[in-house]
């Protein structure tokens, strides 16, 4: 079977591989100079580093049995995660069930209730109870007030900026699964990377693709999906050289953003109207190559409305600097609406802004420590996961014969990952090809 796939992010790439492992002839079009989408990397100091910051969970097992398959088991590292949380200018370590209880921005009585509610979304396994109530009126009722003010409202607003009000509880529900599911057997949550960066599976991954016979083409854009009598015929294609081309496809698997397939495809009105249901938030990362650390803490939620960023990541207290030519390397992040001011700020302009601000995590910081620094922005970083999203959610199966969507915004109710991309684009391509024979 012929098989074109639109985009070589990670969801892409695992449904080339797998496609290709079955024997099929697939054709990868990425419209970006480079594979990897959302996990794509960049160089610094002599290593490689993901655009936006990437870790993994022990619950990822797609990716981990993936990396085996593709003899780069020996490539993952497991550290003891080493989470924070900055309020009123104190950093608290907020890792175990102890830093829990030793969290005095609230009461005794407040963490011992934050400490219940954990234990017992840790132990739902039903998350479709939670379908009709939104984490904010949850966490509000069953945390309390101080705590949500403290802790969970600054986080929910800094994820989901003004939809914080409307995500749907299985999202949550889902971040306290993951993090259970991430503790070894000393009950220690660890947290997992590539040696090298995700850049040596996305590699990998071309590179058995091509072997198979598969061709991955970057900076080539699909600008249509050809269709005859409600069936896919093909794609249409523009490569680098600015060439327009017809290419034939039995099947054809999208896995850019949801919202974006109605551009390259007329759709029926209801199927249409479920992809452009789906909002994004965009994402923007300041990369900071420091001469010296600014924290022990690998991630430090900051719950503080003065702060422009509601993340400092650093990276080398997961990753030893020498990856990176000793440099310490610290990504400050934010979720953002189309609206945030920052889409119209170059480089020079948010590091400015935020330099005052690391003074406050660090107070002995210096901007003679920042060597480098890098901007990364991206439009469609988060889908919106509202109340009874399963009900809203667009299938993988589109009402066009042939043409199936794996995109993000149908990883649920967990929070989207490389993990879950590679299983939905394996999934959906061995659905598609079942399907077709049938
Ligand atoms: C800030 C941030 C932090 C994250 N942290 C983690 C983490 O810690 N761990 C983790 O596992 N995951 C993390 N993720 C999520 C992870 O990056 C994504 O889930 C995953 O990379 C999505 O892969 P994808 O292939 O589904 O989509 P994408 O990566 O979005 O790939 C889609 C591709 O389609 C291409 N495309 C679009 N239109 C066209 C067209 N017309 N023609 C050709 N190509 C086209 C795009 O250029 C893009 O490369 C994070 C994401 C962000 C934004």
């Amino acid at each position: 079977m012929r098989v074109g796939i639109i985009g070589g992010g990670v969801g892409g790439l695992g449904a080339a591989y797998e496609l290709a492992k079955g024997g099929h002839q697939v054709a990868l079009y990425e419209r970006a100079p480079f594979l990897g989408g959302l996990a794509s990397t960049f160089n610094v100091g002599g290593g490689r580093l993901e655009r936006f910051y990437h870790h993994l969970f022990l619950s990822d097992r797609t990716i981990i049995d993936l990396l085996e398959e593709l003899g780069l088991g020996d490539r993952l590292i497991w550290k003891d995660s080493k989470v924070g949380f900055y309020y009123k200018g104190r950093i608290y370590p907020f890792s175990t069930p102890m830093d829990l209880l030793r969290f005095t921005p609230v009461s005794l009585v407040d963490r011992v209730r934050m400490g219940l509610v954990t234990l017992y979304l840790q132990r739902v396994k039903r998350w479709q109870r939670f379908e009709g109530t939104t984490a904010s009126s949850f966490m509000r009722k069953w945390v309390g007030r101080r705590n949500y003010e403290v802790v969970w409202g600054p986080l929910l607003h800094g994820k989901f900026t003004r939809y914080e009000d409307e995500i749907g509880m299985p999202w949550l529900w889902s971040k306290f699964a993951t993090r259970v599911a991430s503790r070894d057997k000393t009950f220690k949550e660890k947290l997992g990377y590539i040696k090298g960066s995700w850049g040596v599976l996305i590699d990998a991954l071309e590179g058995r693709i091509k072997a198979m016979g598969g061709e991955v083409h970057v900076n080539t854009s699909v600008t249509r999906v050809l269709t005859d009598a409600g069936r896919v015929k093909g794609l249409a294609v523009q490569w680098p050289d600015s060439r327009q081309t017809q290419e034939a496809f039995d099947i054809v698997i999208a896995t850019m953003p949801s919202f974006a397939l109605p551009r390259l495809v007329d759709l029926p009105a209801d199927y249409l109207a479920r992809v452009q249901g789906v909002e994004y938030e965009g994402a923007i990362a300041v990369i900071w190559v420091l001469r010296q650390s600014l924290s022990p803490i690998y991630w430090l939620n900051i719950s503080d409305p003065e702060i422009p960023f509601l993340l400092v990541l650093e990276q080398t207290n997961l990753v030893p600097p020498e990856e990176y030519g000793g440099r310490h390397i610290i990504y400050t992040a934010n979720y953002v609406t189309r609206e945030d001011k920052r889409w119209g700020m170059d480089a020079e302009a948010i590091v400015e802004e935020y330099l005052p601000h690391l003074k406050r995590i660090n107070p002995g910081f210096d901007r003679s420590w920042v060597e480098a620094y890098y901007l990364h922005k991206e439009p469609a970083a988060q889908p919106i996961m509202k109340v009874h999203y399963a009900q809203h959610m667009p299938s993988a199966r589109t009402p066009i014969a042939g043409l199936w969507l794996a995109s993000m915004s149908q990883v649920y109710p967990e929070d989207r990952g490389t993990n879950y991309s590679i299983r939905l684009g394996v999934e959906v391509a061995r659905q598609a090809v079942a399907e077709a024979k049938a």
